[in-house]
């Protein structure tokens, strides 16, 4: 990961990991003052939130509304995204009583939160590289974003300008480095997965005489799209890419993400069907992709059951496979562990692979020479959200299992996975107020 780093930074195209400037150079400080609103775009639900920031780091209030994105739109036009969208913020700031120009003088500022691969020109605008995680709208793929929404807000008489427009791992750091300032680095890992992490301008060799104030800016790496030779593949995850909405792509994602560990699961389980005939009869349910999601997996995976009753219930419920003995609940348990903890582990060194780029992994990086420990490491804090981390424990405690390992007890003691709450809506809107157009006085 970390030569990849390298490697990505050196040159346009010189790495799967696009390892792509976000122009995001300050990241907030708690003197944050304003009402700001913010959209998230990326995953599984679409939310609007207002959001209104007192300074001192205090988060007076937060509104948010969420919804489902109709399966449809992910699949449809750009138009029709970015109206829903627009229609959506339109609803929710009329609800919010606010709508009317006299009562806010100026244009009300946004962050959105897009999270897909985008190739920023501004911290205010980018273009879409490609679509992720199901999304696939032609359409969209080499336009402006920012753009695309602003147009759709002005057909829905919406006057409202897109002051930040970021990933979710940017937000997630804005957030993370708000509560605490030792946070340089933030990874999401629940649908997609992704990190992004504050680098010094002057490693960034691409962008020869990129100059900012603080010397540093966020990156956003895509590791989704990681992919390196030393990463050991399965017939399963040739076969889950091959069936996927986006073959050859995002390799590293396929193999740790949410959107994908069911399939995984699945196509494990299918094969031992076949194989060892381990449920009997044939199983239609059972091939077809994506039909086995992750939370399910999840609660098999957890059950405690001593008849792994929950088990037996989801195979009978989700792939119509009845009466399964309980040795073969005990196996289909024992593939959710495998999957999940080479998943988890990947992770984790993903994460030790960003701390070694940046010499906080304790090893001496550069400076070398030295012995771990006469080398004083600084406190580091990566932010870090997403169902998969959050909600699935046996996920989160490989991940921290294999940190350790990989860092030894020493090192690892000085890092910390702080779990954010809502950086792609509440960190959206603290880097608008960062990067708003009148950032001293946005308050009604
Ligand atoms: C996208 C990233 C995003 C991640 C987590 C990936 O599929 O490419 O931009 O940060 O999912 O949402
Ligand atoms: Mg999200």
């Amino acid at each position: 990961m970390a030569v990849e780093m390298h490697a990505g930074l050196a040159s346009e195209g010189g790495s799967k990991l696009k390892m792509l400037l976000t122009f995001v150079d300050t990241l907030p400080n708690g003197s944050e003052k304003g009402i700001y609103y913010a959209l998230d775009l990326g995953g599984t639900n679409f939310r609007v939130l207002r959001v209104q920031l007192g300074g001192q780091r205090s988060i007076l209030e937060t509104d948010v509304e969420r919804q489902p994105i109709p399966q449809h739109l992910m699949t449809s036009t750009s138009e029709d995204l970015f109206d829903f969208i627009a229609s959506s913020l339109k609803e929710f700031v009329e609800k919010e009583g606010d709508v009317s120009d006299t009562t806010l003088m100026r244009r009300r500022e946004l962050g959105f939160t897009f999270s897909f691969p985008v190739k920023q020109t501004s911290v205010s605008t980018g273009i879409l590289i490609k679509w992720t995680k199901g999304f696939g709208i032609e359409d969209t793929v080499g336009r402006e974003v920012s753009e695309c929404l602003e147009q759709a807000m002005a057909r829905k008489g919406l006057n409202m300008r897109v002051a930040a427009l970021v990933n979710d791992t940017v937000g997630t750091l804005a957030l993370g480095h708000y509560h605490d300032p030792d946070t340089i680095a933030a990874v999401i890992i629940g649908t997609g997965t992704n990190a992004c992490y504050l680098e010094r301008t002057d490693a960034i060799i691409k962008c020869q005489g990129l100059l900012t104030t603080s010397g540093g800016m966020v990156v956003n790496m895509e590791w989704g799209n990681f992919w390196s030779s030393h990463l050991p593949r399965t017939s399963y995850d040739i076969e889950l890419d091959a069936d996927s909405p986006n073959p050859n792509d995002q390799g590293f994602e396929k193999m740790i993400s949410g959107m994908y560990l069911g399939d995984i699961v699945r196509r494990v389980i299918l094969r031992m069907s076949h194989e060892a005939d381990i449920f009997g009869d044939a199983l239609p349910k059972l091939s077809m992709p994506f039909i086995l999601r992750t939370p399910l997996m999840a609660e098999m995976h957890e059950d405690d059951s001593p008849e792994l009753t929950e088990v037996a219930r989801i195979l009978k419920d989700t792939l119509e496979i009845p009466d399964v003995p309980s040795k073969v609940r005990k196996l289909v348990v024992k593939v959710c562990d495998v999957v999940t903890r080479r998943a988890a582990r990947l992770a984790a060194a993903g994460i030790v692979g960003i701390l070694k780029k940046i010499g906080r992994d304790g090893s001496g990086g550069i400076t070398g020479g030295r012995s771990r420990s006469d080398i004083k490491m600084k406190r580091t804090v990566v932010a870090i959200e997403g169902g998969l981390y959050t909600s699935y424990t046996m996920f989160r405690e490989y991940l921290h299992e294999a940190m350790k390992e990989i860092l030894g007890e020493e090192a690892a003691q000085h890092v910390t996975l702080m779990v954010t709450e809502d950086g792609s809506g509440v960190g959206a809107a603290l880097l608008a107020a960062t990067h708003s157009s009148d950032p001293v006085d946005n308050v009604q």
